[in-house]
């Protein structure tokens, strides 16, 4: 049996057949939620996952440790399901953090009033706040619950909690929101965050919805540009094109995930609540990384193997999602159960 710690090895790079280094790990903490957005989810009949099958935090943690100490990851984000429904959650942020990555939330906001300071003083670095609407009667019928002046008391919370930066997460929807993108950029520069409209990607739960709901990112930026000179902040691996407004109003960020998927800069994995390793939010497998961390294997023989599963996942990083074209697969399951 191997003995060595993770703290005597040097990190390695984590390199997909496509070349990209992956370091970047989204952890769905919940498969639960306590909003029902349509595009997300059915309003009734989902079925949860067992407690016993979702990861504990020792779990996470230790999942966790392997990325960061034996790849270099640098970032985690934390998303469900609703990550804030998951109870002591800043418990695994402090754990998270103190491996010495940037830790950050998705959340839809709800019950940030209580939250979001005690997320910060464990170390939580940034979050990203889900809002599609700005109207109260749109809100509820997208969320299926009359929670518009909660999000936004979550989002002054976290501001007030000096989380940093705060970005809003819109995704856009024709026919259905797409008449809020001033609204929304206006929102953003009033309150000094950054909105980041998002492209909806056809994975919804009800099959309603199809790619005809998609509004491309050039027709948002060309709406808010009518209104707001911006220019474009040079772009970094990240995902979102960002611009920054020529006032000095701030930034406005869009990702276009279908008309111009960045799948050639992807360095992204997934760990779902129940510890199924993912290499794209669209991936038809999953690897079990469960039943290793639960296996006899301790210490070094249990990191050597998470090192061995996790490296021969990655050899399977598909080159890019297909949503769009005639060979695309829908996942089977969700975007809640997936860990968006
Ligand atoms: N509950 C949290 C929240 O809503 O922020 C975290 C999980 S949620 C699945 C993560 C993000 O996925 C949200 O910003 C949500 O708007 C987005 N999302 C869900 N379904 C989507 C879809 N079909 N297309 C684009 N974004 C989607
Ligand atoms: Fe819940 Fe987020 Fe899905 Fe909405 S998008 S139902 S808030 S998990």
């Amino acid at each position: 049996m191997s003995v060595a710690t993770t703290a005597q090895r040097p990190a390695e790079d984590l390199v997909d057949p496509f070349g990209r280094t992956v370091g970047d790990l989204r952890i769905s903490v919940t498969d639960r939620c306590n909003f029902r957005c349509q595009y997300c989810m059915p309003a009734e009949g989902m079925k949860w996952l067992p407690r016993s099958e979702i990861l504990s935090f020792e779990e996470i943690e230790q999942f966790a440790r392997v990325c960061v100490e034996r790849f270099g990851f640098e970032s985690i984000r934390l998303t469900g399901g609703e990550p804030l429904v998951r109870a002591h959650l800043p418990q695994l942020v402090e754990r998270l953090a103190g491996l010495g990555v940037d830790v950050a939330l998705t959340t839809n906001g709800a019950t940030l009033r209580m939250h979001a300071k005690p997320l910060a003083d464990a170390g939580l670095s940034r979050i990203n706040i889900s809002l599609d609407s700005l109207q109260r009667e749109r809100f509820l019928e997208l969320t299926r619950r009359d929670e518009l002046d909660r999000v936004l008391d979550g989002i002054d919370a976290a501001i007030d909690a000096g989380l940093a930066p705060v970005k809003i997460n819109t995704v856009m929807m024709r026919g259905i929101n797409d008449d809020e993108v001033v609204d929304f950029a206006r929102f953003g520069r009033e309150r000094g965050v950054e909105v980041r409209f998002i492209e909806f990607m056809p994975l919804e739960a009800g099959d309603v919805w199809t790619s005809d709901v998609v509004v491309p990112a050039d027709e948002i930026l060309a709406a808010i540009s009518a209104e707001f000179a911006t220019e474009p902040i040079l772009r970094s691996s990240e995902p979102a094109e960002r611009y920054r407004y020529l006032d000095g109003g701030g930034q406005v960020g869009v990702i276009a995930s279908v008309t111009k998927p960045f799948c050639g800069n992807c360095d992204r994995v997934r760990l779902t609540a129940e510890g199924q390793f993912r290499t794209c939010l669209f991936a038809l497998n999953e690897f079990d990384m469960r039943t290793i961390l639960r296996s006899d294997a301790v210490g070094g023989e249990l990191e050597d193997q998470l090192v061995e599963a996790i490296r021969s996942a990655v050899g399977t990083k598909w080159a890019g999602h297909s949503i769009g074209q005639v060979n695309f697969i829908k996942p089977k399951r969700t975007m809640s159960q997936i860990g968006g």
